[in-house]
């Protein structure tokens, strides 16, 4: 069977601020990258020789296809991240699975004006979309309004900068919670520095990342202002509804097969699918177990409950494919990778 992961040479890190660094990467045979801006890829980690699975959103362009980068923020305590950015140097081989997600400008319904709304390390598919509608010269009005605790927190500051200075189409905005500079906007995100910056929302697509309070407020803000919600995407980085990973051994058991991989196993009915997968040893990947990511996917024959289907395809859906970590068996399963 073919790997899903192929090893990406690291070629550089850039330290971009205390707690985030980028990391551009290429391929082996140097051959070109094929993404949309927005999309993420799942890296597997060896960790102290424990594999682990991370979802990574592309900070690049795909107009310049020869190299990808991630940006990595430091979580406090965070098994990967830290790792990454503590021991992850140019020359250094990480394998990756094919880049994938739909918070994508192709993806959804889009208009000519657009806010890219983000803050931490949420900046990174914003950037990675900014970077493609100006490279690629889309008729389109960016303005890009970025959440940080200071100025030294803001990610990619020089690249942000350069943009705003070489772009008449790209507008910026800085609103952080520190500063003594009047340049930016103190505070955190509310209605009136909203308004502020945004008078009409009308006709413009929103497009917001970061974290989950963070994005509930640009949410409610967009709510407020009567902002048209089909124009309205997020990505979050972490799982919104958390009920989707709780173990329980109650439940109804069902059959499961994977005939790709000649298991049969037993399905809890309380169980993430994913579960039952991994106890079988058949060779599914998890990044962020969570119904985000979307890594984890599946086809199958029979029926199941699922509290997330994001970044499958309608086609994908209607094909049986469910996420393995936010479905749960309601029926024998047959299960195709
Ligand atoms: C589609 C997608 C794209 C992503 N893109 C990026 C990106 O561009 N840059 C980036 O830095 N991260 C990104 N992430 C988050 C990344 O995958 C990891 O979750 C993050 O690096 C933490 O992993 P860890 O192993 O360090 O922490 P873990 O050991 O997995 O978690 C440690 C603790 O931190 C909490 N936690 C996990 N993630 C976060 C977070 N992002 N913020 C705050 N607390 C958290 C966990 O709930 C847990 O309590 C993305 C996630 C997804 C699903």
């Amino acid at each position: 069977m073919q790997s899903l992961f192929e090893p990406l040479i690291c070629t550089k890190r850039i330290d971009e601020t205390s707690d985030a660094t980028t990391f551009e990467f290429k391929k082996l045979d140097d051959a070109a990258f094929e993404y949309q801006a927005g999309q993420f890829l799942t890296f597997e980690v060896d960790v102290a020789g424990e594999v682990e699975h991370r979802a990574y959103s592309l900070s690049s362009t795909p107009s310049k296809p020869e190299s990808v980068a991630v940006t990595i923020k430091r979580v406090v305590g965070g098994k990967v991240s830290n790792y990454l950015l503590d021991h992850l140097q140019a020359g250094m081989a990480l394998p990756a699975m094919a880049p994938a997600g739909s918070f994508t400008i192709e993806n959804n319904p889009v208009s000519a004006d657009i806010l890219l709304m983000s803050a931490g390390s949420g900046i990174t598919p914003c950037m990675s979309m900014a970077r493609w509608l100006l490279d690629t010269q889309q008729k389109v009005n960016i303005h890009f309004i970025y959440s940080a605790r200071s100025e030294a927190d803001i990610i990619m500051a020089t690249t942000l900068k350069e943009l705003d200075a070489q772009h008449a189409n790209f507008r910026l905005s800085f609103i952080l919670e520190q500063t003594d500079n009047s340049e930016f906007m103190e505070g955190r995100l509310n209605a009136e520095n909203f308004t502020q910056l945004v008078n009409d929302v009308n006709g413009k697509t929103i497009f917001t990342c970061g974290p989950t309070p963070y994005m509930q407020v640009v949410e409610n803000l967009a709510e407020q202002r009567g902002f048209n919600m089909d124009l309205f995407h997020k990505e979050s980085f972490v799982a919104e509804n958390e009920t989707t990973t709780e173990q329980s051994d109650n439940g109804v058991s069902y059959q499961g097969i994977a005939p790709q991989h000649g298991k049969n196993f037993v399905i809890n009915s309380d169980k993430p699918l994913l579960n039952a997968l991994e106890a079988a040893g058949v060779p599914i990947i998890a990044a962020c177990r969570t119904g985000v990511c979307g890594a984890c996917k599946c086809k199958v024959t029979g029926q199941v409950e699922s509290s997330s289907t994001a970044t499958l395809t309608a086609e994908q859906i209607a094909q049986g494919y469910v996420l393995s970590c936010s479905s749960k068996a309601m029926s024998d399963l047959v299960i195709e990778l």
